[in-house]
């Protein structure tokens, strides 16, 4: 276990977690991914220091992955958290939604699909209502299967990956903002394929540019109301969307090499990013997107 408070080289960090081939049907979950190699989303290492207390945040995706390693986090720093998530992952989400609770934090499920309006709309409302209000939204889920090319993206794979990556963020953001109070934070999970695409993720890439960009033109347009907008740009990390389709089972072994470190992230090194943004301590940052790839080259 990587202890993210002590000094450590990171390029030698999770050399257990190197994961081999896997192919997982549907979205994925943690449970079928920690077969191969577990991730690491901070459930033995993060300690919280109070920097969210009292806030209430949805976290999008918030069952397996990125997200749950944010709900974690945000759990332990304070905060009352709800998860939204696909039905067929309430496996992960029980998990998820424990440790929120183990954290002395109110743990809300909502289970359904982003890809349609009137959930998503539903989703932020039952969320304002069991948590009390809401003051941060991470709008993390996301959809990537790898397509080698272009004739071969379907009308529907393109369809269904900007209704749940664009749209979905759409729908969510539009429902919390008349809810959220100045100090309010928005954070989007963008990708370093929304710079630098792949030549087999081209619509997924343009997606993830599509939000990064959202994050970029609503934190102009809702700084003056006091809620800030920024974004994450994860590279590549071991969550269950990349060998649910988002990689070619043959690339996962060495899907890490391409970076500075030359390996895998892990959830858990992405939680403090989310953290930053979320918390007060980032009142002067805005419409900024953090790279939190291993090292490449961004803009
Ligand atoms: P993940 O599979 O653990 O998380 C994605 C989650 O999205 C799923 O758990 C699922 O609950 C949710 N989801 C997908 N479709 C949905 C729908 N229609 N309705 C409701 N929920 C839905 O994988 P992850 O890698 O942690 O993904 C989180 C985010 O990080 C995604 O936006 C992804 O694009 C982004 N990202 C991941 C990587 C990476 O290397 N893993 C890199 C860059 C960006
Ligand atoms: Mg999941």
């Amino acid at each position: 276990m990587a202890d993210q408070y002590l000094m450590q080289d990171p390029t030698t960090m999770y050399a257990d977690r190197v994961p081999g081939e896997q192919y997982l049907a549907g979205a994925g979950t943690d449970a079928e991914l920690a077969q191969n190699v577990p991730a690491d989303h901070g459930e033995d290492s993060y300690r919280g220091s109070g920097r969210l207390e009292g806030r209430k945040a949805l976290v999008t995706g918030g069952d397996s992955g990125i997200g749950a390693a944010v709900a974690i986090a945000y759990a332990r720093e304070g905060a009352d958290v709800a998860i939204v998530y696909l039905p067929e992952e309430d496996e992960d989400a029980q998990r998820i939604l424990a440790l929120i609770k183990d954290a002395g934090r109110i743990a809300v499920a909502l289970p359904g699909d982003l890809k349609d309006p009137a959930f998503a709309r539903e989703a932020v409302e039952t969320a304002v209502r069991e948590l009390g209000g809401l003051d941060i939204v991470v709008n993390n889920a996301g959809k990537q299967q790898h397509v080698e090319d272009v004739v071969d993206i379907t009308d529907e794979e393109f369809d269904e990956t900007f209704k749940t990556n664009v749209y979905g963020t759409f729908w969510v953001t539009k429902a919390a903002v008349p809810h959220l109070p100045p100090g309010s934070a928005i954070i989007n999970t963008t990708s370093i394929q929304a710079y630098a695409p792949s030549p087999h993720l081209v619509h997924y890439a343009a997606t993830k540019a599509t939000v990064n960009n959202l994050a970029k033109g609503l934190a102009a347009q809702l700084a003056p109301k006091g809620i800030r907008v920024n974004a994450v740009a994860p590279g590549p990390i071991w969550t269950p969307l990349q060998p649910a389709g988002g990689q070619p089972p043959d690339a996962l072994p060495n899907a890490g090499e391409q970076t500075y470190l030359g390996r895998w992230g892990q959830p858990a090194e992405l939680a403090p990013a989310y953290v930053f943004l979320a918390s007060g301590e980032s009142s002067y940052v805005v419409g900024e997107t953090l790279h939190v790839d291993g090292g490449m080259p961004t803009p």
